[in-house]
């Protein structure tokens, strides 16, 4: 099963991959994880990215190509993958297309979490992730047990340095632009679902689950 979620900054698309990964056991490819793990790493890719992460743009086509290229190719990717936060604009889509088609995939589904934009700032400004295992919460809508400590591991919570309200509304900007004509691109391909990611976090995963489960493939 090879699925694309879809959606806004804050939507809900790394609480659901995690959901989907469990569910499904095929691998979540996250580019804005990635980016944040070679930024924390220093390497040249990290170089790359840093900058454009901080201002809340896009990061380079062809750097974000790359890395999803050679991630794909991976052994663990032939059953399936849960592509998140990748494609984000049309081009990355067709490039998509093309190492697909190089792996002899297709998309099974592309499903687009769809939160309107006035909730989308205090979803990613109260979100909190774990440094050691990478779990992700929210202050209000899904609060750790203990305030700073990760329920599942103990570890120390963070907030990602672009979730606050300025960078946000560059992200907010830039999706509006760059991102949301990927709706249109995929309803032409004909492998799109939308769910409604203002329900609480199970419901959406149940919609989603739903939905893959209706595929006949
Ligand atoms: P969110 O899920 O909140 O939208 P991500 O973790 O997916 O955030 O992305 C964080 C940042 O990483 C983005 O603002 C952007 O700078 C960079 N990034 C992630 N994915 C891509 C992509 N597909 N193309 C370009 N930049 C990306
Ligand atoms: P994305 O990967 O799309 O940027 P996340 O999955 O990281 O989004 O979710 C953004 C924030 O919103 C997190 O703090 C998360 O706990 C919270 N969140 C996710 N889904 C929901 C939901 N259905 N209702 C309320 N808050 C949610
Ligand atoms: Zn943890």
């Amino acid at each position: 099963m090879q699925i694309l979620l879809m959606g806004p900054p804050g939507a809900g698309k790394g609480t659901q991959a995690v959901k989907l990964v469990e569910k499904f056991s095929i691998p979540q490819i996250s580019t804005g994880d990635m980016f944040r793990a070679a930024v924390k790493e220093g390497t040249e890719l990290g170089k790359k990215a840093k900058a454009c992460m901080e201002a809340g743009t896009l990061v380079p086509d062809e750097v974000t190509v790359g890395i999803v290229r050679e991630r794909l190719a991976k052994e663990d990717c032939k059953n399936g993958f849960i592509l998140d936060g990748f494609p984000r604009t049309v081009e990355q889509a067709e490039e998509l297309q093309k190492i697909l088609e190089e792996l002899g995939m297709s998309l099974t589904k592309v499903l687009n979490i769809h939160v309107p934009a006035e909730h989308l700032i205090e979803r990613a400004v109260g979100r909190r992730i774990c440094k050691t295992c990478g779990a992700t919460y929210h202050v209000k809508f899904n609060p750790p047990k203990s305030d700073k400590v990760c329920d599942n591991c103990g570890g120390q919570l963070y907030q990602r340095a672009d979730d606050n309200e300025e960078t946000m509304k560059k992200r907010l900007s830039v999706y509006e632009e760059s991102t949301r004509p990927l709706i249109d691109y995929y309803k032409k391909v004909g492998v799109y679902a939308e769910i409604d990611g203002r329900q609480p976090i199970e419901n959406v995963t149940e919609e989603l689950v739903n939905v893959l489960y209706s595929v006949k493939n």
